[in-house]
């Protein structure tokens, strides 16, 4: 099997899976129970919420556990929006975020809040002027991601936040950091960003658990109403064993993010090279983007078609996002990209398993799938 779809899901790591299954059956009190199995949950949990801020280079008392990416973005969007609605009256927002951001900001907007989302250019970039540009005093939040999971664009989260905050010193600033956390360096040690989402399957965890990221004396409300874990805002009896896998994923894979990146890299690179030896095949991805993600166009064949192709190859590619099954990419569509250049639009992701092999085996299977689905 040829797994290059790491961007919508990664295969969970056997020594996790390991340590999530003893940890379930050694570790099953509840952690807000006053006697000892209830506080050995309780000092696990504490101790995967400092792994976690270890890789960001925070303390462990500004990370909140939550379920996953979606819901520490609602939480933290949801949060702003509600900590500022007394002054603020717009929201400034890439033109490219994921649904967990765009939609969440659709039910902000039916509140009232105007959104402002400034589109990426052909090239897949953000223009950083038009986006300060579009910061005013009345902006109340300020989202924008860390790693774009269509085409890779990477941001540079905390100078972005710098320029933000010299316009606007008040309004919240959160990132969704999804794709990117774990994958290429980040500090948030100097408190220029407010929230920062990540998710674990990302991360070679099991779907079902992630985190949000919250400054020191950044203050938001509850969007759930419960129990009162997590400092409230993500209440509901925490789910130790998922938890703890986080942690252990945040320790491992925090150690390793040069060398797993200078991987990523060599294989974005033999992909790019060999895709431009074709000549007919476009690439989306910046060539600054993050090496994780490659977005190129194939033509003559939709994009699905060849997803099933190379799927019964055993090779695993995406046709634009995961979450977006068989609708045209929001990315690519804000980009403005021709109708036929976003029909056939593929995405690979890599992991720091993948393999030369795998680039080898999608290029053999692009061609035959070319050769074999033009032709009719
Ligand atoms: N944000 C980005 C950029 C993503 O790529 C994803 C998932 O694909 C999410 C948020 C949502 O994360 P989760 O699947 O953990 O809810």
């Amino acid at each position: 099997m040829h797994y290059l779809d790491n961007a919508a899901t990664t295969v969970v790591d056997p020594e996790l899976a390991k340590l999530c299954y003893d940890t379930m059956l050694e570790i099953f009190g509840n952690p807000s129970s006053l006697y000892k199995p209830g506080m050995v949950a309780e000092r696990a949990v504490d101790h995967a919420r400092a792994q976690v801020a270890a890789t960001l280079g925070v303390t462990g008392a500004e990370i909140t556990f939550t379920a996953c990416g979606t819901e520490s973005d609602n939480i933290a969007l949801q949060g702003a929006a509600e900590r500022t609605k007394n002054w603020a009256k717009n929201i400034v927002v890439t033109g490219f975020e994921h649904p967990a951001v765009y939609r969440t900001l659709e039910l902000l907007a039916a509140q009232g809040w105007e959104i402002r989302a400034i589109p990426p250019d052909a090239g897949g970039h953000i223009d950083e002027a038009a986006f300060l540009e579009a910061v005013d005093e009345q902006t109340g939040l300020v989202a924008f991601m860390f790693v774009n999971n269509e085409i890779g664009t990477l941001l540079d989260p905390v100078a972005l936040a710098k320029k933000v905050r010299a316009k606007n010193g008040r309004a919240s600033i959160h990132v969704d950091g999804v794709q990117g956390w774990c994958k290429h360096p980040l500090q948030l040690s100097g408190g220029e960003i407010d929230s920062f989402a990540l998710s674990g399957h990302k991360m070679h965890c099991p779907k079902g658990v992630g985190a949000l990221y919250l400054r020191r004396n950044y203050r938001i409300g509850p969007v759930f109403g419960g129990g009162g874990q997590e400092r409230g805002l993500r209440p509901g009896t925490e789910n130790v064993p998922y938890i703890v896998t986080l942690g252990a994923a945040a320790e491992k894979y925090g150690r390793s993010i040069p060398a797993r990146l200078a991987g990523a890299k060599k294989l974005n690179e033999l992909l790019r090279e060999e895709l431009a030896k074709r000549g007919d095949i476009t690439v989306n991805s910046p060539a600054d983007a993050s090496p994780y993600v490659l977005n190129f166009s194939i033509p003559g064949v939709r994009s699905e078609t060849m997803l099933h192709f190379l799927e019964s190859k055993e090779i695993y590619v995406s046709s634009g996002s995961a979450c977006s099954k068989g609708a045209a990419s929001h990315t690519l569509t804000a980009m403005r990209l021709p109708a036929a250049r976003i029909d056939g639009a593929l995405r690979v992701s890599f992991c720091d398993t993948s393999t030369e092999e795998d680039v080898r085996a999608l290029l053999n299977g692009l061609e035959e799938g070319l050769r074999a689905l033009q032709r009719r």
